[in-house]
């Protein structure tokens, strides 16, 4: 029987995974079938008919020509096809935000926050529409201007991952589509469902009103179409939005044949408490940081540094909190569940494995540390105690709520190892010392691409460019200038004078 949840939004058991363009689903069914788990019983969710290279070559096409109309469209009637789509979002988000948790597995609060941020972007891309600005700059030749502009890029790609399975195309797609760019979408194998239903909210609302395809869709059954995308010099812009492993190859693959690639990699966090912490912060924004989406957000804290004079009631506070989350485990579509399940049996192996490993480096186990036996993928959220910060699973990002916490001496101690990590996506520090909140954003304080005081290391707004530095990839996405990424950049200079001179006073006398 077709899930509820499914049939609110008018999907079937049974999906088409390629969208062509011109309202057409593909219909092909022999390139292999996807089946989405559901993580919290371990039912096949539905079928997902995989896309073919006969597919990919056709969404190719249509997206070039496409891209003729869509970058002479000004940007702000572009925005408002944007505004259309965050409009049509807006109306399906109960039920977009329930196959979110459905079928990623994420607490349904939180499923309906990623559709919010959908909204959101939207929102921030039909202002943006109308402030794609340029500088004009003052020529050192007389009767000369010079500026420069920004023009729509192209064809740009977009990988996701499973653990944010609509909001991150969201981030590209609306940012892009003003820009005059055209999307094809290629999301995780593991949701691809959301994926779907994503597109057909926001295709029919732009057909609706006449607007042209803007966003395409394929969901291949392996990885092979997946890398001749990555390697296909029609695409200007690959983001990816990954593991560090896959990403790596991706941007390397990029870079090959000269292209950009936007990447945003996997994170290890870490917060500071501080002895002048407030602790009603610090205590709500740990536990949430470390166990909110069963550790399976790119920003969720891993690591933390507990100052040695309070290291002991910190810990105390944090198992009690823990204890108080283990009996709300379950469910994510259920309004009293506050964990729900990791998305796969494989990250249930490797939480096992990083528990195990933690102990066998001298780590003790303060709480959790177990999976929960029964149906569904689900695990107790876990401290650990006793390990160092340079050990090799507490450098590693496992995507589980597995938090490491350590004590420190000095605040310029606990920045180091903050530091001294191969990632650098998020960070924060618990603090109501000016000096030390002011030390940590130093230039001598957090490398990370996101360093908060006083809230925690997840749950990221809109406004802001959002990414990291080092293994984290180096991408910004989302807020502030980060839709430049999606543009060529063009510096125009413009001679009317009745003389050539030329820059930098050279004479060529002919
Ligand atoms: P993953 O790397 O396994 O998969 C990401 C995407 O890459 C999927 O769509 C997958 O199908 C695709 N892929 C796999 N092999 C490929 C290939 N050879 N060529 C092209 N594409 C390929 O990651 P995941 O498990 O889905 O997601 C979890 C990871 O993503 C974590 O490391 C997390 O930190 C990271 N993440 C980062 C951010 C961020 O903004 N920094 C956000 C979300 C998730």
């Amino acid at each position: 029987m077709t899930h509820p949840v499914l049939t609110a939004l008018g999907l079937t058991d049974h999906e088409s995974g390629t969208y062509l363009g011109r309202g057409e689903w593909s219909k092909t069914r022999d390139a292999g079938v996807i089946e989405p788990i559901n993580p919290s019983t371990g039912e096949v969710l539905g079928k997902v008919y995989a896309s073919s290279e006969a597919d990919y070559a056709i969404i190719l096409e249509r997206a070039e020509a496409a891209f003729k109309v869509w970058r002479t469209t000004p940007a702000p009637k572009r925005g408002e096809a944007i505004r259309l789509c965050a409009n049509a979002l807006r109306k399906h988000k109960d039920a977009l935000g329930s196959l979110v948790a459905l079928e990623m597995g994420k607490i349904k609060p939180e499923g309906d926050g990623e559709v919010q941020e959908m909204i959101d972007i939207g929102e921030f891309a039909v202002g943006l529409s109308r402030q794609l600005y340029g500088l004009t700059m003052h020529s050192e030749r007389p009767g000369h201007r010079m500026y420069e502009q920004y023009q729509p890029l192209g064809i740009v790609g977009i990988i996701s991952a499973f653990n944010f399975p609509v909001a991150v195309w969201a981030w590209n797609s609306f940012l892009a589509g003003v820009c005059g760019d055209i999307c094809i979408w290629k999301p995780s194998p593991k949701t691809p469902l959301s994926a779907i239903a994503s597109m057909k909210i926001c295709n029919e609302a732009l057909q609706a009103a006449g607007f042209p395809d803007i966003f395409f869709l394929f969901n291949d059954a392996g990885t092979e179409i997946a890398s001749s995308f990555v390697d296909d010099k029609r695409i200007p812009l690959i983001s990816f939005t990954g593991s560090t492993h896959i990403g790596r190859q991706v941007g390397e693959r990029v870079a090959q044949r000269m292209g950009r690639s936007l990447l945003e990699l996997g994170g290890n966090n870490a917060i500071i408490v501080d002895p002048t912490a407030d602790m009603k912060l610090a205590i709500p924004a740990i536990v949430f940081g470390a166990v909110g989406t069963a550790g399976q957000r790119c920003t969720t804290t891993r690591r933390l540094f507990v100052h040695e004079s309070i290291f002991d009631s910190v810990l105390e506070t944090l198992i009690k909190a823990y204890k108080q989350v283990e009996t709300k485990i379950g469910d994510p579509t259920l309004a009293t569940t506050l964990m729900g399940p990791l998305n796969s049996q494989a990250a249930v192996q490797q939480y096992l494995a990083a528990v195990n490993k933690a102990k066998a480096a001298g780590g003790q186990v303060r709480t959790g540390g177990a999976a929960i036996e029964g149906k569904g993928n689900f695990v107790l959220p876990t401290i650990i105690t006793g390990v160092e910060n340079s050990h090799e699973v507490v450098q590693t990002e496992t995507f589980a709520p597995i938090l490491y916490v350590m004590p420190f001496k000095t605040l310029d101690q606990a920045i180091e190892m903050q530091n001294a990590v191969p990632q650098g996506l998020s960070s924060s520090i618990f603090t109501t010392n000016l000096k030390a909140a002011e030390q940590f954003l130093s230039s001598a304080g957090s490398d990370c691409g996101i360093a908060n005081v006083n809230i925690g290391t997840s749950g990221a707004e809109i406004g802001g460019a959002f990414g990291g530095e080092k293994e984290t990839g180096g991408g910004r996405e989302s807020g502030s200038d980060a839709w430049k990424v999606y543009m060529r950049r063009q510096t125009n200079t413009i001679n009317y004078s009745d003389a050539l001179p030329l820059a930098q006073g050279i004479k060529f006398d002919l």
